[in-house]
């Protein structure tokens, strides 16, 4: 690629060089666009989702306005192996399996969810998400709290392992269960929100530390919370002057998206700035409700931000995790970490090798704009905090001169000027 360095001697040399590399470039995107019919999104499965949501209607005669009802679909949860062995066709391995994992972990998927899986295929990525595997109980490697999470919390209710920003866990409570779930020791038999008294010393903490200046509302999942508490909490946090932004800790809008009600977002539009950091995995999550959900998000002024957590068998695949941010940024969902799975016991079947991180993030950077590049993130063990993961985009140093590996493998010395 000498050519872009030289001297160009006239126009129609310059057309050429010019088209040479777009035709380079088109090139290096031929096996992405050859394989995208294959990794849809939940948009384009819309058909299959409706014939699955008609399914699930009948079989708990709901009405259309239930369906939209968050309570109705909460109310709805499909837990127990003989009502989804009543939805979707299971071998007695399967219900077996199934049966023995709900035995020892909690498992819960929302109608919605149960048909957008279902559109996505009985085994696929959202199933391997939201149905139990047997792999949970026979795989026992790992640990239960890798992240030291018993020993981060100064103050009740409270995680902190940075110096401005803190966690406060306001439920353990969650529209579906992930099997991946990587706090699935606080998911108990039994639903629990903080009480005041707890959120009350958590917030006393918040307005006594005045370095705290950005505070994560979290779980579970923060929008299981009842709008009365949202609110009350919201207002708090904004009645104190150092805290500069407000997060929230939320999955609803992919697995649960009837919870972003209008009247939830009028109550987020009154504290701003609020962020919130959601967590689609796969493509064929990104339906035209969760669309429609971030929109309403994004209309009451809130920032949307995506946790993805790298699956094998979900999103172990640099096309998957390609298509998923691409779909994200045209729902305005800014894709911001891919998280390496933690070693949480029960969950060892879904953890990739670093090298499989890497090689999606070295086929993202430069494959597509950058605003679909996440951060690729380990977390430290015992809670000193999350570390990115780079390829090697600097192969020497030196004074004044590095050398370059670009996106495409380029090797380019490169002189600093000082
Ligand atoms: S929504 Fe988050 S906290 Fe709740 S089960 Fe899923 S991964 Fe765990």
């Amino acid at each position: 690629m000498q050519y872009l360095s030289q001297t160009c001697p006239d126009e129609t040399h310059k057309i050429r060089v010019a088209r040479e590399r777009a035709a380079e470039l088109k090139g290096a995107i031929a096996d992405y666009l050859e394989a995208r019919p294959g990794i849809p999104t939940g948009l384009e499965l819309e058909e299959k989702y409706l014939a699955a949501k008609n399914r699930i209607m009948v079989y708990f005669q709901a009405t259309a306005q239930d369906w939209q009802d968050w309570h109705w679909q909460m109310g709805r949860r499909i837990s127990n192996v003989e009502q989804l062995a009543d939805l979707v066709e299971l071998s007695e391995q399967e219900k077996a399996d199934i049966a023995a994992v709900g035995g020892q972990f909690r498992w819960a998927v929302s109608p919605y969810y149960l048909a957008v899986s279902l559109a996505c295929g009985k085994h696929g990525a959202l199933w391997k998400q939201s149905i139990p595997a047997r792999e949970e109980i026979t795989d026992r490697r790992g640990v239960l709290d890798p992240m030291a999470e018993e020993f981060t919390s100064p103050a009740p209710g409270i995680t902190r392992r940075y110096p401005d920003r803190l966690i406060i866990n306001v439920t353990n409570q969650c529209a579906m269960y992930c099997r991946h779930c990587q706090r699935r020791r606080n998911i108990g038999e039994v639903d629990r929100h903080r009480p005041r008294r707890v959120l009350e010393q958590a917030l006393q903490y918040v307005a006594e530390n005045p370095e705290i200046r950005d505070v994560l509302i979290t779980g579970g999942d923060a929008l299981l919370l009842p709008d009365s508490t949202i609110e009350w909490l919201l207002s708090r946090l904004h009645s104190i002057p150092h805290v500069e932004i407000k997060r929230l800790g939320t999955r609803t809008p992919v697995t649960l998206p009837q919870r972003i009600t209008p009247r939830l977002c009028a109550i987020l539009k009154k504290y701003p700035p609020i962020y919130i950091n959601t967590q689609f995995n796969h493509p064929a999550e990104v339906t035209a409700e969760a669309r429609a959900a971030c929109d309403r998000l994004v209309e009451a002024g809130v920032v949307l931000g995506n946790q993805a957590v790298l699956l094998k068998g979900v999103n172990n695949h640099p096309f998957v995790m390609r298509r998923l941010n691409q779909a994200l940024l045209t729902i305005r969902v800014r894709p911001y970490y891919i998280f390496h799975a933690k070693p949480v016991q029960g969950t060892h079947h879904f953890i990739t090798s670093i090298d499989e991180g890497l090689e999606i993030m070295e086929k993202l950077r430069g494959y597509t704009s950058g605003l679909a590049v996440p951060t690729y993130i380990i977390n430290a063990p015992n809670g000193y905090g999350k570390t990115p993961l780079l390829p090697a985009y600097v192969q020497e140093r030196r004074e004044n001169k590095i050398v370059l590996r670009t996106w495409e493998k380029r090797i380019i010395p490169y002189h600093v000027l000082m």
